[in-house]
């Protein structure tokens, strides 16, 4: 396999681009040596070794663990970074527990005289998040379409139905509520429009099944409204899954979790005498009611336990004001992804290349050029590889949960999840645009760059919810979720959409997410400048970066300030 090497006069732009920028700086300590030193060949020597079949995927608790907790370890220390950890470590222990369903489960539904026993995997996918070696459902199937309460919204799908011991069975997203005014459309006012709001997440459908006190919740997939195809939901919970080990052993979580695939609730909805398609018409209105679909699931999972000792891993470079030292800059990427799962196309390492490999050695990236600072910024700059995210944010949840360093005195999160790996991009995408102060230092940074910022093209997928800076921003702490952008040069229009939907559809969370022979990671170095400098600033300001009037957590910093007593 070989890599395309940045052409010259590019390599002459970005140069050109980082003087440029030295220039407009007020920091300190001019950034140029470290601008320029970063590298697309470093960053591809460590997506090649982190992606490679000897880590095996980098499983929470396998040996692709071990080898990728002493890689991130190894190069924090060569770079010259601190310990992240007070106790003198580079790791924070984050206790696991390992679930691994029997693949041998049999589901059955029964009604109206007959029954179906759809195939795991093909079907379904269903697991217990009950730390206990055996979970059943034996219970009544009620629809009860998005499952959602939402009284900002005036919307409530169960309109007081008791759902208690029974199994839900609800779509995926939020209601698709037309606008009243242009039916074409959704309405902005209701939920977010054709942005996912949490109500849409998989993540809020079980967690408001369990709160009803139902037994178990089935969400039917559709790749359209999910963001992703069958194959992400059946590879991301059909082997091992982990969660933090919790005193209650997790019996507050339903008995049953699962996902059908659409063509086998097209099945079911008319083994169940209705209509799926129709209830889906009426799940988008106000005054929809739940169906109960006279039919019976019974399941029994057998599990196997694990208790895993999983690591983030922390680096850091004391701040040189000695005030502003006690406040921090945080930058995260999730070293972790599924290890050894379903084979596909004859490969079972689900290598994760972009996700998140090339976060992962951007951030490394960034911690070395960090080191490459004359003086070291105002404030402390902490580099935390966090483990567990694509099991449900666990690393970032522990840390946030157990963190390290006040998150009162945390000015500010930076996450890197997938870096761009196809150029040169005019702009850069922010997700979660338009709620903090961060707004203006990034616009700011990539106009120097040349660049535009835009919002999300995706919003529809929910994305502010599905990385590890959201435990970070929902504990109050303002956080920069970056993407790449989608207009290239040198490229037509449309195609750095294409470019997603393709990798969406063909390698995301598949063993197929591999380095391959088109890559060029001009882009990815020219997203790591954006990162640093936006850091750099944050990092350089007295000021801590704030939420907007009207933010989501807003309130959830103000009181964690005031608490702390670190009003600026
Ligand atoms: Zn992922």
């Amino acid at each position: 396999m070989y890599f395309r090497r940045i052409r010259s006069h590019w390599l002459g732009l970005l140069v050109a681009a980082s003087v440029v920028l030295i220039g407009c700086s007020s920091a300190p300590s001019a950034p140029d040596a470290a601008l320029r030193s970063f590298s697309a060949d470093r960053l591809l020597g460590h997506i090649r070794t982190l992606s490679s079949d000897e880590f095996e995927g980098r499983g929470p608790g396998s040996k692709g663990e071990q080898l990728t907790i002493k890689y991130l370890e190894d190069q924090y220390r060569s770079s010259g970074l601190e310990p992240g950890n007070p106790d003198g470590t580079y790791l924070q222990s984050v206790p696991l527990v390992g679930i691994t369903p029997d693949k041998g489960m049999k589901l059955t539904l029964t009604g109206h005289g007959r029954t179906l026993e759809p195939k795991f995997q093909d079907d379904y996918v269903a697991w217990s998040k009950r730390v206990t070696d055996t979970s059943s459902i034996d219970a009544d199937l009620v629809f009860v379409g998005y499952g959602v309460q939402a009284p900002e919204f005036q919307w409530d799908d169960f309109k007081g139905v008791d759902v208690k011991g029974k199994v839900i069975v609800v779509l995926i997203n939020d209601p698709p509520v037309p606008d009243p005014s242009d039916p074409a459309k959704l309405d902005p006012k209701t939920f977010g429009g054709t942005a996912m709001t949490y109500y849409g997440r998989w993540t809020y459908k079980f967690e408001k099944a369990a709160q009803m006190g139902a037994a178990g919740c089935i969400i039917i997939h559709q790749t359209e409204r999910a963001g992703y195809p069958w194959e992400v939901v059946r590879n991301s919970w059909s082997a091992t899954q982990f969660d933090l080990a919790t005193p209650d052993k997790n019996m507050g979580r339903l008995a049953v979790e699962s996902w059908i695939t659409s063509d086998f609730a097209t099945q079911l909805f008319r083994l169940a005498g209705q209509d799926l398609d129709k209830l889906m018409q009426a799940a988008a209105r106000r005054d929809f009611k739940p169906v109960a679909l006279g039919l019976h699931e019974k399941l029994t999972i057998h599990n196997s336990l694990q208790t895993i000792d999983s690591h983030n891993v922390i680096a850091k470079i004391t701040g040189s004001d000695p005030q502003l030292k006690n406040t921090y800059v945080i930058y995260t990427a999730h070293w972790d992804h599924f290890g050894i799962g379903p084979e596909v196309n004859g490969d079972k390492i689900y290598h994760g290349a972009v996700d998140n490999a090339s976060g992962s050695a951007a951030l490394l990236e960034m911690a070395r050029a960090y080191k490459q600072l004359p003086t070291p910024a105002s404030r402390t700059i902490l580099f935390l590889s966090v483990t567990g995210e694509e099991q449900g944010l666990l690393g970032s949840q522990y840390y946030a949960e157990h963190p390290l360093y006040p998150l009162a005195h945390t000015a500010a999160d930076i996450n890197m999840d997938g870096m761009n790996v196809h150029g040169l991009t005019r702009d850069i995408v922010q997700i979660g645009r338009g709620a903090s102060t961060l707004d203006e230092i990034i616009e700011a940074v990539a106009k120097e760059q040349g660049r535009v910022v835009k919002t999300d093209p995706e919003p529809e997928k929910g994305f502010y919810y599905r990385s590890d800076h959201f435990e970070f921003a929902k504990r109050g702490v303002p956080a920069f979720d970056p993407d790449e952008g989608v207009d290239f040069i040198g490229k037509p229009a449309g195609w750095g959409l294409e470019a997603r939907r393709k990798y969406t559809a063909e390698n995301y969370h598949k063993p197929s997410d591999t380095i391959k022979p088109d890559w060029d990671l001009s882009g990815a170095v020219q997203d790591c400048r954006l990162f640093f400098l936006v850091g750099y600033r944050i990092a350089n300001d007295s000021r801590m970066p704030e939420w907007k009037p009207g933010a989501e957590f807003k309130a959830i910093r103000d009181a964690s300030l005031n608490s702390a007593g670190s009003r600026p």
